[in-house]
């Protein structure tokens, strides 16, 4: 045992709609973890970009403001909470509006570079007092926390995808699966920190199987990799 214990890191990471969200928060309730959603932040500074008249496919004018939005991150899993300069956003980061803008402000380099840092703070405090957190996102194994003890590369058939995101979100399922296709070949094929596999992460299919059989099987890995620790 190390002289100062540290929180458990478990990354999620996996392509749009796979149900990391839904696993990410289980595991962290189940297990008592803090839980990032880095998604969310990207989400956050993307709405910012649309409502203050910047063009998101001018990579320059993105990155000239990247530093000015102020994003909060809560990280209660039973409660999620984003705030952009002071007002819950949570509503309007999931609008249709936000997800055909993510992707490419994401790929700016700066945007990446102001996200790690802030990420990186947050799994910082969280596992110098408390037993850890689940962060999920793209590249959370691979760039952002590559020692986390876990790591998941989370992904389901498309068609799977996008029935359970339209039912939640009540839109159209052609619509919905175009939208996380889009995402998924930016995501995957930018030049900064792309969406892959990270090296030591299992790789889950959610496809056949129910939100509770997934998060027993993450719980479990976590529980594996703790009593290794
Ligand atoms: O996870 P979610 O689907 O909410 O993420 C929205 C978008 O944010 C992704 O499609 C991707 O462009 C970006 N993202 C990222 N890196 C992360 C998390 C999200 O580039 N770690």
């Amino acid at each position: 045992m190390s002289a100062v214990q540290q929180g458990v890191v478990v990354a999620i990471d996996g392509t749009s709609g796979s149900g990391k969200s839904s696993t990410s928060r289980g595991v962290a309730e189940r297990l008592g973890l803090r839980y990032l959603d880095t998604g969310a932040m990207f989400r956050a500074i993307t709405w910012w970009m649309l409502t203050h008249e910047v063009d998101v496919r001018d990579a320059e004018a993105v990155a000239a403001r990247v530093e000015e939005p102020q994003v909060v991150s809560g990280t209660d899993p039973t409660r999620p909470t984003i705030t952009l300069d002071g007002a819950d956003v949570g509503v309007e980061i999931r609008s249709d509006a936000v997800n055909a803008a993510v992707s490419p402000v994401s790929a700016v380099p700066a945007v990446r570079a102001r996200l790690l840092r802030e990420q990186r703070e947050i799994i910082a405090e969280a596992i110098a007092d408390g037993p850890g957190i689940v962060v999920e996102g793209r590249d959370i194994g691979s760039v952002v926390w590559p020692e986390a003890p876990v790591k998941l590369y989370v992904t389901a058939d498309a068609s799977a995808r996008a029935a359970r995101r339209a039912a939640e979100t009540g839109g159209d399922t052609e619509a919905t699966r175009a939208s996380l296709e889009a995402r998924d070949v930016i995501d995957s094929g930018r030049a900064t920190a792309p969406l892959v596999r990270a090296d030591g992460a299992v790789h889950l299919d959610t496809t056949p199987y129910t939100l509770t059989e997934v998060i027993d099987q993450v719980v479990a890995l976590v529980e594996s990799a703790k009593a290794k620790a």
